[in-house]
């Protein structure tokens, strides 16, 4: 079985994309989707995708409000299956207050590998009418590569306005999706 050869059930008996209790799943992609959208304040600066951009609003949230790492969180715990970021840190625990949202990511990552997943690759939007992210485009890959310890040139991005439409086209609001794709790093056996 090639490494990124699609999921393959061993038992003869079952019919194709069926897995049933006790089945043995091998070399296994998957993929995971996150998304997530905060309001912004007057302040700054901007923390997104790790990185303070200068900016004269901030994002609102019980933890630092990091748009863009929730959504990859969301995705790459969604892969494996798993509680999603809301469940694994509730806003009613106060630890979760002001929390630096990479550190979320690096133990929601560690979640997900210790399931057997390691991450393939990452793609990831953020929609926002301001500030202009091109000149920060490169210091967020890197900075959620770093989180992530993987090739930066396995995180995409891209940047779009809300086009001046609904609450991101006036910058009250900006949003964030990622998809992610996992592989499983060994045999699993399918949960009853
Ligand atoms: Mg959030």
């Amino acid at each position: 079985m090639s490494r990124h050869s699609p999921s393959a059930i061993i038992r003869a008996d079952s019919p194709p994309g069926h897995v049933a209790p006790g089945d043995t799943i091998t070399s296994k992609l998957r993929i995971g989707f996150g998304e997530d959208s905060h309001r912004t304040e007057p302040g700054g600066p901007l923390r997104l995708g790790g990185v303070d951009v200068p900016h004269d609003r901030q994002l609102v949230g019980h933890s630092d409000g990091d748009v863009l790492l929730h959504a990859v969180t969301d995705a790459l715990l969604g892969a494996a299956a798993l509680p999603d970021i809301g469940r694994l840190f509730p806003n009613t625990d106060t630890a979760n207050r002001n929390r630096d949202s990479a550190e979320m990511l690096a133990l929601a990552a560690h979640k997900v590998a210790e399931a057997g997943y390691q991450v393939v690759n990452l793609d990831c939007v953020i929609q926002a009418e301001r500030p202009k992210l091109s000149d920060y485009h490169d210091a967020i890959r890197h900075r959620i590569a770093g989180i992530l310890h993987l090739n930066p040139h396995d995180v995409g991005l891209k940047a779009k306005t809300g086009e001046g439409v609904g609450p991101v086209g006036t910058g009250d609001v900006i949003e964030a999706r990622c998809v992610a794709l996992v592989e499983s790093t060994g045999e699993s056996t399918v949960e009853a």
